[in-house]
């Protein structure tokens, strides 16, 4: 925390907005906005998920459409196309920035189109915080005229040719999830360039309620809105946002700096024009064994790494489904590693982290 959430949560108490409506929403909304700029609109959410399912349904996803999406990434990503009924295409990653391969993007859908099934939909994920091959990838969706929901969940705070993650997508989306780079304990919103989506995505959230004196329902609503409570915790997070991103990336660059001598380990660079607010800093290494060996020294010293994200197409819950691979994902799974990474980290945390990954290599 920053320091002055508590002031707007019990702003909220004070004037009783506890509900989900309020000052600190409307308030919520308009930080993001501001910081996102490029004429966004914001609505604000009670998870990336809920934002996710409202996203792909506001793009018209319905029953036994196909919906083209990044392997590899968090579920979260994945999931909400299932709640429509329709069904994920799995495609693989590049090696530039671990994100949605353009090549294997056009392949699927050539393939998908001549078997009669055009994509509804492509959800490509900023993941890690590095930005996707944002030119190559919005000019493919263009060509083929297929909307591009943008999983910014774990992006807030980066960036391309200096326009901010968030900002590129028909849709894109957020999440305030107590992991991500800043956080409400949970919470998420749907960011896009129309006002009309915004009112839209609210409408849906707050259970779809026609203009009528009683409750009149022409459409399933949800339950969807953000608390204003919790946007209250929100404006002071937004308020250390960019203290929280140079946290993250003076965590990378002390560790690139104390273990790139090490020939095993390598480091994510930000290609050109690219800026990421390195959410996690994470290393490849040369072998699954290798990364086990670190991995479980860490573990030993109860310092907690984690595997990168295991891919959608290697999931059982997703076995069945079509996949477009080049094999990228599945092999920076096996040797990737997501090491400490939090904002709090101190100078000398972060000593002890990399002592224990040397001693592996003496
Ligand atoms: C966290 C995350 C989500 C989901 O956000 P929640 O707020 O936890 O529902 C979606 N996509 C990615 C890539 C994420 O990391």
């Amino acid at each position: 925390m920053g320091g002055t959430e508590q002031s707007f949560v019990k702003s909220a108490f004070d004037t009783n907005w506890v509900a989900p409506l309020g000052p600190n929403v409307d308030g919520f909304e308009e930080d993001i906005q501001q910081y996102l700029q490029s004429g966004t609109s914001v609505a604000a959410l009670s998870s990336g998920t809920a934002a996710l399912h409202l996203g792909l349904k506001l793009l018209g996803v319905t029953r036994g459409d196909e919906v083209l999406c990044q392997s590899m990434t968090f579920s979260a990503s994945a999931n909400p196309i299932v709640y429509l009924g329709a069904t994920p295409v799995f495609i693989d990653s590049e090696s530039q920035t671990w994100n949605m391969c353009p090549e294997q993007l056009e392949i699927a859908i050539k393939d998908r189109i001549s078997k009669g099934k055009k994509p509804k939909a492509i959800v490509a994920v900023h993941l890690y915080g590095m930005p996707y091959q944002v030119e190559a990838i919005h000019k493919i969706a263009l060509t083929y005229e297929i909307p591009v929901l943008e999983d910014s969940a774990e992006a807030l705070g980066s960036s391309h040719n200096d326009i901010k993650c968030g900002t590129f997508g028909d849709i894109a989306i957020l999440s305030f999830n107590g992991n991500k780079i800043i956080t409400t304990s949970g919470g998420g919103a749907l960011v896009s360039k129309t006002e009309k989506y915004k009112e839209k995505a609210i409408f849906l959230a707050t259970q779809s309620r026609d203009d009528a004196p009683h409750y009149e329902h022409s459409e399933i609503g949800f339950n969807y809105r953000m608390s204003n409570i919790l946007a209250g915790i929100g404006r002071g997070q937004m308020q250390v946002l960019d203290q929280h991103v140079q946290k993250r990336r003076n965590n990378f660059k002390f560790y690139k700096e104390h273990l790139q001598e090490l020939p095993d380990i390598k480091f994510l660079e930000e290609p050109n024009g690219f800026y990421s607010n390195r959410w996690l800093s994470c290393i490849e290494t040369t072998s699954y064994e290798l990364r086990e060996t670190i991995r479980t020294a860490l573990g030993k010293e109860n310092i907690e790494s984690r595997p990168l994200w295991k891919p959608m197409h290697r999931q059982p819950v997703f076995e069945d489904c079509t996949m477009y691979l080049n094999g990228i994902s599945d092999d920076l799974f096996d040797r990737g590693l997501c090491l400490p990474s939090g904002s709090n980290l101190e100078q000398e945390d972060l000593f002890r982290i990399v002592s224990v990954i040397k001693n592996v290599f003496t």
